[in-house]
């Protein structure tokens, strides 16, 4: 079990776009592992693995809702292939960004596609928490935070909060 030190708001990583995974070698597999563990150490619901650093397009997810119970996804490459015109309004939050939540409107359903660690593309259709949280980590996969989804004046606010804790942390 290895808990991965996460990347924080203003880190510039953060906003790298992330490279394909183009082969499931035992590298790949072991970061999914890692990134499980800090994500259910964290704890979150997902994490892209530029949130530990790596620019590669994988995210870890589990949305379930049962307390106790554990259903862990890895997506190798996910892209949205369709999505609702409908909207829905989401309190969100990113292991990135620790202890700032705001409402962020998304669409309300997507479909998305996606390589599993099996190597199969796999096609899933997803409303609720797993639409908004699907759509927040592939954002992370292109440099986009959910910040940049508020009024310049929100993000304004929270992106020069944390610039002034990164350098109060530095000088201490
Ligand atoms: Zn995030």
């Amino acid at each position: 079990m290895t808990i991965k030190p996460l990347v924080i708001l203003p880190d510039s990583k953060l906003r790298l776009v992330s490279e394909p995974v183009k082969e499931i070698t035992d590298e790949i597999r072991k970061l999914a592992d890692d990134m499980l563990d800090t994500m259910y150490d964290a704890p979150g619901v997902g994490l892209a693995a530029i949130q530990v650093g790596v620019p590669l397009r994988m995210v870890t997810m589990d949305v379930s809702k049962t307390e106790g119970e554990r259903h862990p996804m890895v997506l190798l490459n996910p892209e949205i292939v369709w999505a609702s015109e409908e909207k829905r309004v989401y309190e969100e939050g990113c292991l990135s960004i620790p202890e700032y939540y705001e409402e962020v409107e998304r669409p309300d359903r997507v479909r998305f596609r996606y390589m599993n660690l099996q190597g199969e593309t796999v096609e899933q259709e997803a409303e609720d928490l797993m639409a908004t949280c699907v759509q927040h980590e592939i954002d992370h996969l292109n440099g986009v935070l959910f910040i940049d989804h508020l009024s310049k004046l929100k993000r304004d606010r929270v992106i020069t909060k944390f610039k002034k804790a990164a350098k109060r942390e530095a000088g201490a």
